[in-house]
């Protein structure tokens, strides 16, 4: 699909293309953003966004989703365009600027930053083949909102973070709650762990260890139930469940992005204080980049995408400072001068 040249087309929806999005807007240029994920938020919407934030300046406490709905409004200020369930492939250059693909649109642009993050990443699947028809009829990967599943029975299977995390909001909403893993040994934080065993000893949930899922069943669209296997002793026990949320993590890919002529270092791109890329017209920021001293932080995120985007405004416009100038003065904004 043609759409119009922007002055800069964003790679990654996260909180630091959000950010660059904004500055973009506040620096009085057009803006893009592309991501893979189907909502906007990158790795807070999809792998957290009930945990709560207490490390963005000025703000105390805020769950993940809202720090994104916050990032989204003040984006939205200036009407970038956003372009979701879009996977970047490639980045063509001519004489006129750059193209950046996906895998259906053709974005063109007068520059590119990658606020990519981690990459493009899915949740990691279900090794058993027979659960791949269940996915989106009772296996669900991502949850989004935990009253879903109220009054459900409810298996989580995995050991981290995202299990234990899901298994503590629902433990008070499920019918009934299983949680399935293959070890005695969980990667996740040792309180949620607690509570979710604490859960378990007074009969509220169940948490059954070296255990693994071996087959789903259903009738017809309706998820019944599922055999499950102790892997130490080999015996099959069946479970009656209405929903299985496989919580195994997610694998990701920087795809592309190591063939565009960047610096990338072990799935990073290596920029300078400027966050030039080593590639003309090519700036990146966020979890994406590398440099000594590097943190990987939603507040380093939002610092590199304002000196990324202010690079960018000053390359195409040169008659605009790097230098953006205090917000707070800013005729934009409806202040007194700029
Ligand atoms: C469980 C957890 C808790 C955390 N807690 C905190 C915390 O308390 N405080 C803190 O500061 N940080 C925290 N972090 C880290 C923080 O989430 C990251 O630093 C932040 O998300 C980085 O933002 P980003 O925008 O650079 O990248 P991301 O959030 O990863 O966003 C990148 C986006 O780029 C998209 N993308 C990638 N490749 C492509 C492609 N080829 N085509 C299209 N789209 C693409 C992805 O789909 C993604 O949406 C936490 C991380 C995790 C996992």
């Amino acid at each position: 699909m043609p759409h119009d040249i922007t002055d800069v087309t964003i790679i990654g929806g996260g909180p630091t293309g959000l950010f660059a999005a904004f500055y973009a807007g506040m620096r009085g240029i057009t803006a893009r953003v592309v991501d893979a994920l189907p909502e906007l938020g990158g790795q807070l919407l999809a792998l957290y966004p009930e945990k709560y934030i207490f490390d963005v300046a000025g703000i105390p406490q805020i769950l993940a989703k809202d720090l994104v709905r916050g990032l989204v409004e003040q984006a939205k200020r200036f009407q970038p365009s956003f372009h979701l369930n879009q996977r970047v492939v490639a980045l063509e250059e001519d004489g006129a600027g750059f193209a950046l693909v996906t895998e259906t649109d053709r974005f063109p642009s007068r520059s590119i930053v990658v606020a990519a993050g981690i990459g493009a990443f899915s949740p990691r699947r279900l090794p058993q083949p027979t659960a791949e028809r269940w996915y989106g009829r009772g296996i669900f990967d991502r949850v989004t909102d935990p009253e879903r599943f109220r009054g459900q029975r409810v298996l989580i299977i995995g050991g981290g973070d995202s299990a234990f995390d899901w298994a503590q909001q629902l433990l008070n909403r499920a019918a009934e709650l299983t949680l399935v893993h293959r070890s005695d040994r969980f990667r996740a934080h040792g309180a949620t762990v607690a509570a979710v065993q604490d859960a378990a000893s007074t009969g509220r949930a169940r948490v059954l260890t070296f255990h693994e899922l071996a087959d789903v069943h259903g009738d017809s669209n309706l998820l019944r139930a599922v055999t499950l296997k102790d892997v130490k002793t080999k015996m099959l026990r069946e479970l009656d469940v209405d929903v299985i949320l496989p919580m195994l993590g997610f694998v990701s890919d920087i795809g592309p992005l190591g063939a565009w002529g960047l610096r990338v270092e072990s799935d990073e791109i290596v920029v300078t204080s400027s966050m030039e890329t080593g590639r003309t017209g090519v700036w990146a920021a966020g979890d994406i980049t590398t440099y000594p001293g590097k943190l990987k932080l939603i507040a380093t995120g939002f610092a590199e995408a304002a000196i990324a985007v202010n690079q960018a405004v000053h390359w195409i416009y040169p008659e605009k400072k790097v230098a953006p100038g205090h917000s707070s003065n800013m005729a934009i904004f409806g202040q007194k001068d700029d």
